[in-house]
């Protein structure tokens, strides 16, 4: 398959986790994904289906070359710091890479006339909300620097479409997790941070333990509660909100989850059937800037795209993540 043929679209962080599988579904449904990324998360190695432009979103120069070169329809922009706790840590690092470097993206986007965006948002936006549904219309009260970052580039969104006519869709992830069913990409962060690989890592002996974070949360069992959606139904979204700015529709807010939650006990328990292996596990204490409980209460994207998120069972999704555990590698 030729990679010229096809309308571009500039996917910021291609080389990553969702970027990555985003790659492959935009591919599927004709549009030829060019990764801009700076392999700083990255891998090189999951850029399989379109080019990969190596450079930083502080790098505006870089930026308009991308733009110039490929005239991308449309961007997706997913590159992102994205750990909770580390956002605790060092706030400064998520407001540079995550607010500049999408000001910068979003002002090299209108600079060249490229109208359609797409916006990777997060649940940690509306913070810890106790017996609230969280629905697109939620107070966004995030009590953490990363939620804070992705909040600000929302609201910077808003203000591009009011002066450049910026259309864009924005998607406000719950937790995602899963892998490509045919383990061409996965889930690969170095260092790992996220529960599922985490885990998975445990139940081989890749580590010695998986320590869950707070027990003594106010929650059936103590432990947090996310909602989690398969990572190829959160793309197949994102390639539907495409469609819908392709089509001339209007700027929309998308929470994307199945309305489900699980604690961090029902993960691991499933995983251990899933994968009829012991988990081995730490009690630990909480990690700062972590919610209570984070689940979506709309069904805004299924009634609206047509979303069908039919592969976020939690069996699917950790059967997805072992094949990729063991059969999938990036080379560092
Ligand atoms: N978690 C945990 N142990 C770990 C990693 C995560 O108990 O080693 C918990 C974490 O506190 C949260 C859930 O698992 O309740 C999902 O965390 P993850 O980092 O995967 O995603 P996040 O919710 O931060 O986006």
């Amino acid at each position: 398959m030729a990679m010229t043929d096809g309308p571009h679209v500039l996917v910021t962080g291609g080389a990553g986790y969702i970027g990555s599988h985003a790659c492959k579904a935009l591919r599927g449904a004709g549009y030829v994904p060019v990764t801009f990324d700076n392999l700083v998360t990255g891998w090189r190695d999951a850029v399989k289906f379109g080019p990969l432009v190596e450079g930083d979103l502080q790098d505006r120069a870089a930026l308009d070359a991308a733009f110039a070169t490929y005239s991308p329809v449309a961007v997706m922009h997913f590159a992102a710091l994205s750990q909770v706790g580390e956002s605790m840590q060092v706030p400064g690092r998520y407001w540079r890479n995550n607010v500049l470097g999408s000001l910068n993206l979003i002002e090299a986007a209108t600079a060249a006339g490229c109208d359609r965006f797409v916006f990777s948002s997060t649940c940690a936006t509306y913070g810890d909300q106790d017996n609230v549904v969280l629905d697109e219309n939620s107070i966004q009260a995030p009590i953490n620097a990363y939620g804070a970052s992705k909040r600000a580039i929302e609201d910077m969104l808003r203000d591009f479409e009011a002066s450049n006519g910026l259309r864009h869709v924005i998607f406000r992830y719950f937790n995602v997790a899963g892998a490509d069913p045919d383990a061409e990409v996965g889930e690969f962060h170095q260092p790992e941070t996220h529960l599922v690989p985490l885990m998975l890592d445990a139940i081989d002996g890749k580590r010695d333990g998986l320590t869950i974070f707070g027990t003594d949360y106010d929650t059936p069992d103590g432990t947090c509660i996310r909602d989690y959606v398969h990572v190829c139904d959160l793309v197949d979204a994102h390639v539907l909100g495409l469609r819908w700015l392709d089509e001339g529709k209007g700027s929309r807010v998308f929470n994307l989850g199945t309305g489900t939650g699980f604690s961090v006990r029902e993960v691991i328990d499933h995983s251990a059937q899933v994968t009829n292996r012991a988990v081995p596990v730490v009690e630990g204490a909480r990690r700062p800037g972590d919610c209570t409980k984070l689940v979506s209460g709309s069904t805004r994207a299924e009634n609206e795209l047509g979303w069908k998120p039919h592969r976020s069972t939690m069996d699917r999704m950790i059967t997805d993540a072992w094949r990729w555990h063991q059969t999938g590698h990036y080379s560092e």
